[in-house]
């Protein structure tokens, strides 16, 4: 074997490693994407064999087929991208410029109209790749993305740049017949190499940070409800107290009435539901960069950057009058859940942990007056210097030590 037959074996032997590392990224995380991006480069495998076998073919019979598997390659490629970055492929534009790129192809094979054939062949990929750049539409935010981007323009750019080149320096006269022993053919199967290489790797990249991003949020995501964990409150919530600077930050803390009986009375599966519903009821507020969040079991918080107390009391009311009307009972009238809230203003200076305990208080007198209430924290009188008892004359209730899991 030539060495030239080595290099043009190198091609099919990295599309085909690339097909398989884009097989085990769609196993570990399964997407269209990586499924199409998989083929794309096992039809990029075949088609470079497919140019090795058939390179002193001249036929039209079998110059076309090849042709149209390095187009559906770049199809794919460009499916692939609109796949990751979009949601969906515009499979119909593809298919209508593949056809109309293999019809001009096909024509200009049969008038042999010499490096013009194969100027076309490669300029018809570089502008069906060309399609690809507009799946970045508005998704250039990250560097990794703005490098593929990048990537992607230069391989397109090449497409018309190399053929061009090679025309102009190539000694004789590029034909049919002598296609496969010119400059031409080295050059492309070098410069495609690359590009297909860079562009790989640099989508491995962009696939794996998916991945990652994927574990980041299933690790600050509560399952149950889709709203923050206790992890994902507390990052969140930090970041929203150091960004806060003069404007006030309000915390709602609730926790459902009595579910333990609920669990007892109609089973710990309604009890979930009920936990899944109060989850969503909070995450409806988590909007203008509120933070929602499940703490623990059914307790919640609602951390509100810009709201001042009487505002994020008022917001609490609104939460718990929805909840209590929300008609999740299990059937018996008299059986209405409900929730306590606990509202606290952050004061400068002090941490997450310690505004939790404050409204973490104020809950506590919430449940401690019969439940079903809101309470502000500035309701209350400050329980190291005073005991904290007879705060509930109504109900003679008095405020619960408080446990020290906010501490
Ligand atoms: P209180 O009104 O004083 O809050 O009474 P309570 O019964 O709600 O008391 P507490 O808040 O201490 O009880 C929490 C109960 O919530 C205990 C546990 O059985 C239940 N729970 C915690 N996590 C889950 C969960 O994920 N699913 C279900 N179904 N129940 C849970
Ligand atoms: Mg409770
Ligand atoms: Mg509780």
């Amino acid at each position: 074997m030539s060495t030239g037959v080595y290099f043009q074996l190198m091609n099919p032997l990295v599309f085909g490693l690339f097909s398989l590392g884009f097989l085990g990224i769609h196993h570990m995380r399964p997407s269209k994407s990586t499924l199409v991006i998989s083929i794309s480069y096992v039809v990029g495998a075949i088609a470079f064999i497919s140019d090795l076998i058939f390179q002193d073919s001249t036929l039209l019979i079998t110059r076309v087929p090849i042709a149209g598997l390095y187009a559906i390659t770049t199809c794919m490629l460009v499916a692939a991208l609109f796949l990751h970055y979009r949601g969906k492929a515009p499979w119909t534009v593809l298919g209508g410029l593949l056809v109309v790129h293999l019809a001009i192809y096909s024509y200009l094979m049969a008038i042999e109209a010499d490096w013009i054939r194969s100027f076309s062949a490669n300029a018809g990929c570089g502008i069906l790749a060309s399609i690809g750049l507009f799946a970045f539409r508005g998704k250039l935010d990250r560097t990794l993305d703005r490098v593929t981007f990048s990537i992607l323009a230069l391989c397109c750019a090449q497409s018309f740049i190399r053929p061009a080149i090679i025309a102009v320096l190539a000694s004789g006269p590029l034909t049919n017949a002598n296609h496969s022993e010119t400059t031409f053919i080295f050059a492309m199967h070098f410069v495609v190499g690359a590009c297909a290489v860079t562009m790989g790797m640099c989508l491995i990249l962009v696939f794996s940070q998916a991945i990652f991003n994927d574990l980041r949020n299933n690790s600050v995501t509560d399952v149950l409800t889709g709203i923050n964990n206790r992890r994902g409150f507390d990052e969140a919530g930090n970041l929203v107290l150091q960004n806060s600077a003069a404007q006030p930050v309000s915390l709602i803390l609730a926790d459902l009435d009595h579910f333990k009986s609920v669990n007892d009375n109609y089973g710990h599966a309604f009890g979930d539901g009920v936990i899944a519903s109060f989850g969503a009821l909070m995450g409806d507020y988590a909007r203008f960069g509120r933070v929602a969040g499940r703490l623990g079991g059914e307790e919640f918080g609602l951390l509100l950057p810009g709201v001042p107390l009487s505002m994020a009391a008022e917001l609490a009311e609104s939460i718990r009058r929805r909840f209590a009307a929300a008609n999740i009972q299990p059937g018996e009238p008299h059986d209405v859940l409900t929730a306590s809230f606990g509202v606290a203003q952050y004061k400068k200076g002090e941490s997450l942990s310690q505004l939790m305990t404050r409204a973490d208080r104020a809950l506590y007198r919430s449940k401690d007056c019969g439940r079903d209430r809101v309470t502000c924290d500035s309701e209350i009188p400050d329980t190291a210097a005073e005991p904290a008892r007879n705060l509930c004359p109504a109900t003679g209730a008095t405020v619960r030590k408080l446990p020290a899991k906010y501490g």
